[in-house]
């Protein structure tokens, strides 16, 4: 069975020459786009080569980027007690995206309801008082919405990437600045050979239509949230140009005891996107006793607050102890791996 499944899916990669240079690419079923790795050249299936072909410009070697995740795993798990960790894999990814350039315009009509208060002072002398009171009142609304826009699109089917979101994030902010440059197949700073990019898997046209969407639901519930009730919500979209953009990435994995870690790093900034951390029993322990300390000293300070008759003392000290207790067992059972970007650490 297993040897059926393996051989239908090596016939049905194509090999295709480069249009641009003549190296041989591999189409998998699913790919739509491939990149040449030895000139950077992006070509559909049918040759086509894409012509707007843009990058975010890696600032760093794969070289680098590995001492840099090294240097900052070491860091941030010797605080947790870790002794020692194996860099295991790294590579630079190439993530592809298609980038639309547009000039979207929403009409949108509705009213707004909006509350104010009045206040007056009323009588005299003795009998001088201020009234006030709520008035509420409907505003017509009658708005537009024009701007132009970067919006990238994953050029990616079903693969999760690991920091998926942080990536996604990060192209967004980048996008958005317009922060990128004309391809460069040299200023990736590696040999061809250490780089990877990933195959892209949606069509432009279908890129399109997604982004296309997605500008319309924005828009509408940009509409939504400056009224009470929206009547209608209409989008027109100018497409000015469709880029197709490389982000740069380097994925590593470590090895600490038998687990694996993942981390994911901008290609372009340095910054760890998303790392995975050990969470051990030392640091287990270490976070625990912090959490008890802290009940401990809000307990304190509510008994000292709140004077307590000695039967109503005991009750609070066995309350304090069956809430330890169930911190402590739960505490235990954690799964064991954090989740960090540079700025902050999130326990699971
Ligand atoms: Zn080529």
């Amino acid at each position: 069975m297993n040897i059926f499944l393996m051989s239908s899916r090596t016939l049905s990669i194509e090999t295709v020459s480069c249009p641009s240079c003549g190296a041989p690419t591999d189409f998998n079923p699913e790919d739509v786009l491939v990149t040449c790795n030895f000139c950077g050249t992006t070509f559909t299936r049918g040759s086509q080569e894409i012509s707007d072909h843009k990058f975010i410009v890696p600032k760093h070697s794969l070289a680098e980027a590995e001492k840099k995740i090294h240097d900052w795993i070491r860091k941030k798990t010797r605080f947790r007690g870790v002794k020692s960790v194996t860099l295991v894999k790294a590579e630079k990814l190439l993530i592809p995206y298609w980038v639309m350039h547009s000039r979207a315009i929403s009409k949108y009509r509705g009213y707004r309801r909006e509350t104010y208060t009045e206040s007056k002072t009323v009588g005299s002398g003795k009998n001088k008082r201020t009234v006030t009171k709520t008035v509420t009142v409907f505003v017509p609304v009658n708005e537009t919405i024009d701007e132009e826009r970067y919006d990238p699109l994953i050029c990616r089917m079903g693969a999760i990437l690991f920091g998926y979101e942080e990536i996604n994030d990060r192209v967004k902010e980048l996008v958005m600045k317009q922060s990128f440059e004309d391809f460069s197949i040299e200023a990736l700073k590696d040999a061809p050979e250490k780089v990877k990019f990933l195959n892209g898997e949606i069509k432009q046209s279908e890129a399109k239509e997604l982004i296309e969407t997605l500008i319309q639901d924005e828009h509408r519930n940009r509409a939504r949230a400056d009224t009470t009730e929206l009547f209608d919500c209409r989008t027109r979209i100018e497409l000015n140009g469709m880029l197709f953009l490389h982000f740069p990435i380097v994925y590593a994995e470590y090895q600490y005891g038998k687990e694996t870690y993942r981390v994911v790093v901008d290609g372009n900034s340095g910054k760890i996107l998303l790392a995975e951390l050990p969470i051990t029993t030392r640091f287990r322990i270490m976070a625990e006793l912090v959490t008890f300390a802290t009940i401990f000293l809000i307990w304190g300070a509510a008994l000292f607050f709140i004077p307590d008759s000695p039967n109503e003392f005991s009750v609070s000290v066995l309350a304090f102890l069956v809430v330890a207790v169930i911190l402590f067992l739960g505490g235990l059972k954690t799964n064991s791996v954090a989740w960090a970007t540079e700025s902050r650490v999130r326990e699971k």
